[in-house]
């Protein structure tokens, strides 16, 4: 359940798992004998989903069709006593630091000298690499800081390794995740190493594409942009969350940056990097939010013309600093400001797809569909951005990367012929 970073935990407890020979397979429907839910903590919805997959397994394991049951995660970490009062036919639960005792609890032994070893459940070309784990903000609509703690950065010789096995296994695309990418190093190394970290996985061979995820508009590393431009294998492309624009929401947040630096900061990166493309997150309905700071944020969004735009609306979470405020602004209003949000990124992602048409772009294939074939370009990440969708008589290879000329466009897609 949830994000790309609790993938990257079950990715290493199915390895540990199979280093025991126990074999493992992931979201499958496959019969088997026992099964571990990673669950997701962080917004309702998502607490929600984590809670009817545990119910359904429940219902699994009363008819006899699983033996076991492993509860895992943000939720579990967050509600851990609850969870345990809640659901005493779950065999086991845990929180996100436990993986030992979830091993261990199988059956199996950890074996602490395979700590980057990993299942890569995404498709075999690309891969997640998650560099630190926590957060040391307290954003106030956020719960992350108290499910998963303090900023930890990963070593750089570890992710390098990491990173190694993963071209071993046929990985041509990293994608560097964490709660707070642009903050790497500092609690390691005592100062921001992340355009150090990507250089050196630029040069570790066969690695095509890295992409950066989940970066901070504070203190932004201004270097990776210029790596953007002298290395070849960084993608042009950045997620960085902006949550909303207007003054006093933002500072409500607890964001630490203000309608003026956010817009000089997209500035930079479009100086800098020309052809970039950004993505990012915002948040509707936070509390107080006045159909003029709505207005704000439509506007603001409407002059950045982002490449690619997520959106929630706010979820008042216990605990969180926001949680003291009220939560006034009405679930109709917010679903409402969604959908006028996302329409109007809508228009502006088919009006900025208009302008690739007729370019020759590289692309690497993810998948065939029917009689198309289904890649991304460099300014897509998997599962969340454009497709481009391939006409050819020519048996491409899942995994490779070929030169397309872009024929038609969509508001989400992109239809291509190779060239
Ligand atoms: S940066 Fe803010 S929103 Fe992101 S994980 Fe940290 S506290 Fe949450």
């Amino acid at each position: 359940m949830g994000c790309s970073k609790n993938l990257v935990d079950s990715e290493k407890l199915m390895g540990q798992l199979r280093i025991n020979n126990i074999e493992v397979t992931h979201q499958s429907d496959q019969p088997t004998d026992y099964v571990v839910i990673n669950t997701c903590g962080f917004i309702k919805d998502a607490k929600e989903e984590s809670i009817d997959t545990v119910l359904n397994f429940i219902e699994a394991k009363k008819s006899g069709l699983i033996e076991k049951i492993y509860v895992m995660g943000c939720l579990s970490e967050r509600y851990l006593f609850d969870l345990k009062k809640e659901f005493p036919e779950v065999d086991g639960i845990y929180g996100v630091n436990n993986m030992e005792e979830i091993i261990h609890d199988i059956g199996a032994n950890y074996k602490n000298e395979l700590i980057g070893e990993r299942v890569i459940t995404t498709p075999q070309h690309f891969a997640y690499l998650k560099i630190s784990e926590g957060c040391d903000r307290s954003c106030s609509f956020c719960a992350i800081p108290l499910i998963r703690g303090k900023h930890k950065s990963l070593p750089i010789e570890q992710l390098l390794d990491e990173a190694r096995q993963l071209v071993d296994k046929g990985v041509k695309e990293i994608i560097l995740i964490a709660q707070d990418l642009t903050y790497y190093g500092v609690d390691i190394y005592g100062s921001k190493q992340l355009p150090q970290l990507v250089e050196k996985l630029s040069q570790i061979k066969g690695i095509e594409w890295i992409r950066l995820h989940y970066a901070y508009p504070t203190q932004f590393p201004s270097e990776v942009l210029h790596l953007m431009n002298s290395l070849p294998n960084i993608c042009h492309y950045i997620d960085i969350p902006l949550q909303h624009i207007s003054d006093r929401i933002l500072k409500s947040m607890r964001r630490g940056h203000t309608a003026e630096t956010t817009k000089s900061l997209i500035q930079e990166f479009r100086n800098s990097v020309p052809d970039i493309n950004i993505r990012t997150t915002l948040i509707v309905g936070y509390p107080g939010e006045t159909e003029s700071e709505f207005e704000e944020l439509l506007q603001f969004v409407n002059e950045s013309r982002f490449d690619r735009l997520g959106a929630f609306t706010y979820s008042h979470e216990e605990n969180t600093h926001a949680f003291a405020l009220k939560d006034d602004v009405d679930e109709d209003i917010k679903a409402d400001r969604l959908n006028r949000l996302m329409e109007l990124q809508e228009q502006i992602s088919f009006e900025k797809n208009q302008e690739k048409v007729g370019l020759s772009l590289k692309v690497i294939i993810d998948r065939k569909e029917g009689q198309f074939y289904i890649g991304r370009t460099q300014f897509d990440s998997p599962e969340v951005d454009n497709e481009v969708i391939i006409k050819s008589t020519k048996k491409l290879k899942i995994g490779d990367f070929y030169q397309v000329k872009i024929t038609y466009a969509e508001a989400f897609d992109l239809n291509a012929e190779l060239v």
